[in-house]
């Protein structure tokens, strides 16, 4: 299985080699070169197995001979093993033909974990196969830097860099980035908002003499070990509803696109599903781009999920290269024109977009009254985020048609926005009870590239 950027102009790459660097070199992002199925009978056996049982028949014809059977098996059952529920994804139903699937029962309650926490495994199995070590530099919006240090503290060959845009996270999400005590473990608070932190990143990898001196590499959800992870699940909550007898659609809270690209990658492989529903909150740019073609960014207006506050959303690049029939030529022309201020896409290109994609906005407003309605209809308390996902599935529900919407985060990670728009303040699980206790360590960072390349060379150990 080889690896083709989305821009064709970089080296085709093994699974290990595209899972260890993350963005290409010519600035794309990796895609398998063809999309492995499964066969209906194949799909059929997930029937009653563990969630980790069926990661492994579904993500195993992705990773070549990267690891052998044995191996990969082990570094999924780690992976997974820290895991609150011993479902990993539970599904529970909301109202009659809709149910939502609870992805929030990781170390850092969101679904990030479900991707990182194996990355993690598979990141310190290549490396210390080598001897290699590496510099990860990622950008979060809050769950992705605490995911990520989550999966990589303590790690021999890893030194792991985040940066937060300062004063935009919840304190639950800057808290569970600021308190691991590991010397591998950097967070860096910038001044700026999530697109300026997410540009330094990308500044970086751009910058071959520095991506080279400290081996840089990416563990943000454009990653493709992320993507692949992420496809279990729709598999797993599909196939608990009765596939591949029966479809389902999907809703999906949506930023950078990572999460619904691997139902995606799901419907690829030949899983029924029938809708994939791209919600976003306030800052809808997706949503008018799948409307209207025209991709315009007009700033990020702060919302009560922010970690859907984006209007960069990289992974919609694998999504503009599919439409575009994979070619690379016109996604590296898009990508140019988003430079210059934005794009619209082809006639051609946008109907291949809806034909893969529904989409729709929810306002702060419904956001907080999806939050009520749904606690008074069914006791779930529902994150904002996963709010944002059920009202847009509400409006994109049909008859004998079973809707799952994601539930990206824990409510405990936003108590505020819960508590005003519930009046419940959410709990954290017993096991990190302790987190407003625990000391914070940070560096504040200006938006600054020559200044946070110095401090990573720095920090790093040799
Ligand atoms: C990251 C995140 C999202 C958006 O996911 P993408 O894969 O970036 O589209 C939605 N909700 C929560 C809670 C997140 O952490």
């Amino acid at each position: 299985m080889r690896y083709i950027s989305t821009r064709g102009k970089a080296p085709d790459l093994s699974f290990e080699e595209a899972m260890l660097t993350g963005l290409a070199r010519d600035g794309g992002l990796y895609l398998p070169e063809s999309i492995p199925t499964l066969s209906t009978a194949e799909i059929k056996a997930l029937h009653g197995l563990s969630y980790e049982e069926a990661a492994f028949a579904i993500m195993r014809p992705f990773i070549g001979d990267t690891f052998t059977d044995a191996e990969f098996r082990a570094l999924i059952a780690k992976a997974y093993e820290g895991f609150g529920h011993k479902a990993r994804a539970p599904l529970v139903q909301l109202e009659s033909g809709h149910f939502l699937l609870e992805l929030f029962h990781g170390p850092t309650l969101a679904f990030k974990d479900f991707a990182m926490q194996l990355i993690g495994q598979m990141f310190q199995a290549a490396l210390s196969r080598s001897g290699k070590r590496v510099t990860i530099v990622g950008a979060t919006s809050g769950d992705t830097g605490s995911a990520a240090i989550e999966a990589f503290r303590g790690l021999d060959n890893v030194d792991v860099f985040i940066l937060y845009p300062h004063g935009r996270v919840s304190e639950v999400q800057r808290r569970q980035m600021t308190t691991p005590s590991e010397s591998n473990v950097h967070t860096l608070a910038m001044t700026g908002d999530f697109d300026d932190c997410q540009a330094r990143v990308k500044d970086m990898f751009n910058d071959f003499d520095f991506r080279d001196s400290v081996s840089l590499a990416g563990v943000n959800s454009i990653n493709w070990g992320r993507v692949l992870a992420q496809v279990v699940y729709y598999f797993t909550s599909a196939v608990s509803l009765g596939a591949p007898e029966r479809k389902v659609s999907f809703t999906v809270p949506t930023g950078n696109f990572g999460d619904i690209f691997a139902g995606y990658i799901a419907k690829q492989m030949g899983l029924p599903i029938d809708r994939l529903v791209v919600a976003t909150n306030q800052n809808d740019i997706l949503h008018r781009c799948l409307t209207t073609s025209d991709y315009k960014p007009d700033g990020v207006v702060p919302s009560i999920s922010p970690s859907m506050d984006i209007q960069v959303s990289s992974n919609f690049e694998r999504a503009l290269f599919e439409a575009y029939g994979r070619e690379g030529a016109p996604v590296a022309q898009l990508m140019d024109e988003l430079k210059a201020g934005g794009f619209s896409v082809s006639q051609g290109a946008l109907q291949a977009l809806q034909e893969s994609y529904d989409s729709g906005r929810c306002s702060e407003e419904e956001t907080s009254a999806t939050i009520a309605k749904v606690l008074a209809e069914s006791t779930e308390l529902l994150c904002p985020h996963s709010a944002v996902g059920a009202k847009v599935a509400s409006e994109h529900m049909q008859a004998d048609t079973p809707m799952i919407t994601l539930a990206t985060a824990h409510p405990a990670k936003f108590p505020d926005a819960v508590e005003a728009a519930s009046g419940i303040r959410p709990p954290l699980p017993a096991r990190m009870s302790d987190l407003f206790e625990r000391d914070e360590r940070v560096t504040r960072v200006e938006n600054d590239l020559a200044a946070i390349q110095a401090l990573i060379k720095d920090r790093i150990r040799s």
